[in-house]
């Protein structure tokens, strides 16, 4: 699992070295490269629980808990952003985001 952040960064690199498209759209892809990558140093493992690793920014609601319990590590934000590459030979279908 900790391959889907390195997984997602080659993507993205590949992504906007692929931008040959006219400049406006381009410029809209290197951006939407750039904010996706900006995630991926935000959506990080944090510490480890009995449940495994945590993201360090994501939360998940639980009875009890007034702001949740941290999500474990790949969390959906990041399951998610890896979907759009699931065609991929290197994508593996465990990172397929649930709900
Ligand atoms: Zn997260």
């Amino acid at each position: 699992m900790a391959d889907l952040i390195e997984f997602l960064r080659t993507r993205l690199e590949e992504d906007r070295a692929a931008a040959a498209v006219p400049p406006q759209v381009a410029g809209r892809l290197l951006r939407d490269a750039e904010a996706k990558q900006r995630l991926l140093t935000v959506h990080v493992p944090d510490a480890v629980s009995v449940h495994g690793r945590q993201c360090a920014e994501c939360r998940v609601p639980e009875p009890g808990w007034e702001y949740g319990v941290p999500s474990p590590f790949p969390c959906r934000t990041l399951r998610i952003l890896a979907a759009a590459y699931a065609d991929h030979p290197d994508y593996q279908p465990d990172w397929t985001p649930t709900a």
